[in-house]
């Protein structure tokens, strides 16, 4: 059986979702987007969903401004609901790098960032909760915080279906047809053959299987992340803000039910390479026990908290720590992985930009620093702190 598309998207996370959705937009016919499981069952669906601004270049600056624009105001941009809670996000540095935080708050202010910087005793201004001890300066953006990673998936799914885009679940890609350098289309699980002369690989933590497929090496390792759910106690008072500790290498965000999701900025991730198909997997008491010690620190009344349970997350993380969006060697190919745990936050500018190199328009924001070609060398060279800020 064969049939055929214009465009054959390979992965229903916020990625594939979120490009269906721009390619929509832009009027491009005929695309099909294929999930082999779920929409949002891969890592969109474990992902802590936070959305802080702080990030060291021009591009991923400007991306992150248009994406949150996009989840404040998402039933307008998409439809449905983003679940966006603007509680405000701050960022903890060590003294060492408050001089560069200070020259990077100073350019991304000039593109629209929402921000100041704090001196640690300030800090209980905003959010008496945190522990300053060891900061050398805290970044507070007002506006940042988090939304619902499935819920943003839906969203565009959605989107893209009034569009005229078909979405199938429960269809996985087997094979990758090619003539010489040029992509032919996708083989299936269900035994179909579709002709398409655009396949974007959006496959996540499989994306570098996915690439193998079309006979493409990507330079990702999946590397493990897991995050731990504790019950804050009755006397915590009102939900804390979101918030990054790099010096201290902890992260806490609140959810509904008194709950925070909380777990370990240091940076260790591609250390422990993790097989994808783990995702979702118990996490050990040891391990447990280590992360919610850092958090602890950070924000000491939460070391009451009751532990509820944890699951073995994991990143696709690129040697830069920086998201491939371009198009690979083979003609029609097209890649948008190696999100390093920004895939959440950029997932508008992400659809956005992929819609429109796929088209051969010029993106909102230059892609020039997402191109496959920017690797010497596939290990991680570079940090996901780094990622905030050099
Ligand atoms: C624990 C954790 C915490 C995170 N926290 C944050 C955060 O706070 N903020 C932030 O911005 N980002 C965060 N991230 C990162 C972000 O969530 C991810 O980068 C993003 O969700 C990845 O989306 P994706 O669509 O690229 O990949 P995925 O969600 O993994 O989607 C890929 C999809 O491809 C499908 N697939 C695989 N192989 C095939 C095939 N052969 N055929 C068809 N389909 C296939 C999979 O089933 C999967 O659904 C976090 C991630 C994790 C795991």
């Amino acid at each position: 059986m064969s049939r055929t598309a214009a465009v054959v998207i390979i992965g229903g996370g916020v990625t594939g979702a979120s490009i269906a959705f721009h390619l929509a937009a832009r009027g491009v016919r005929d695309v099909l987007l294929l999930e082999r499981h779920a929409l949002a069952s891969g890592g969109t669906g474990r992902s802590v969903g936070i959305v802080r601004q702080l990030y060291p270049t021009p591009e991923t600056t400007q991306m992150v401004v248009r994406s949150l624009r996009v989840f404040r105001d998402f039933g307008e941009a998409v439809g449905g609901d983003a679940g966006y809670v603007a509680c405000g996000c701050l960022i903890g540095v060590a003294p060492s790098m408050r001089a560069s935080l200070e020259a990077s708050m100073a350019r991304q202010k000039a593109l629209g960032v929402k921000a100041e910087v704090l001196a640690p005793a300030d800090v209980a201004r905003v959010e008496p909760r945190i522990d300053p001890t060891g900061l050398g300066a805290v970044v507070w953006e007002p506006d940042s915080g988090y939304g619902d990673p499935t819920s943003v998936t839906l969203g565009f799914a959605d989107g893209a279906r009034r569009r005229g885009v078909r979405i199938e679940q429960g269809v996985g890609v087997t094979a990758i047809r090619r003539a010489g350098e040029r992509v032919l289309g996708v083989e299936t699980t269900t035994g179909e053959r579709i002709d398409a002369p655009v396949v974007v690989d959006c496959a996540g933590l499989w994306s570098p299987a996915v690439a193998r497929l079309a006979g493409v090496e990507l330079p990702i390792v999946i590397g493990r992340h897991p995050v731990f759910v504790v019950e804050r106690d009755r006397d915590f008072g009102p939900p804390h803000r979101v918030y990054l500790d790099l010096a201290g290498g902890a992260y806490a965000r609140p959810e509904t039910g008194d709950l925070t999701l909380t777990g370990s900025l240091t940076d260790d991730e591609a250390r422990h390479p993790m097989d994808p198909e783990r995702l979702g997997a118990e996490v050990g008491h040891d391990e447990a026990g280590a992360a919610l010690e850092r958090t602890a620190r950070a924000i000491p009344r939460l070391g009451e908290a009751r532990y509820r349970r944890g699951w073995a997350g994991a990143f696709d993380i690129t040697p830069d720590w920086m998201p491939i969006l371009d198009e690979t060697s083979v003609e029609g190919f097209w890649v948008a992985a190696g999100m390093s745990g920004h895939g959440f936050k950029l997932s508008p500018a992400v659809g956005e930009t992929m819609a429109a190199l796929i088209t051969r328009a010029e993106p909102p924001v230059s892609a020039a620093p997402f191109r496959l070609g920017r690797f010497t060398t596939t290990a991680p060279a570079a940090t996901f702190v780094a990622s905030y800020l050099t």
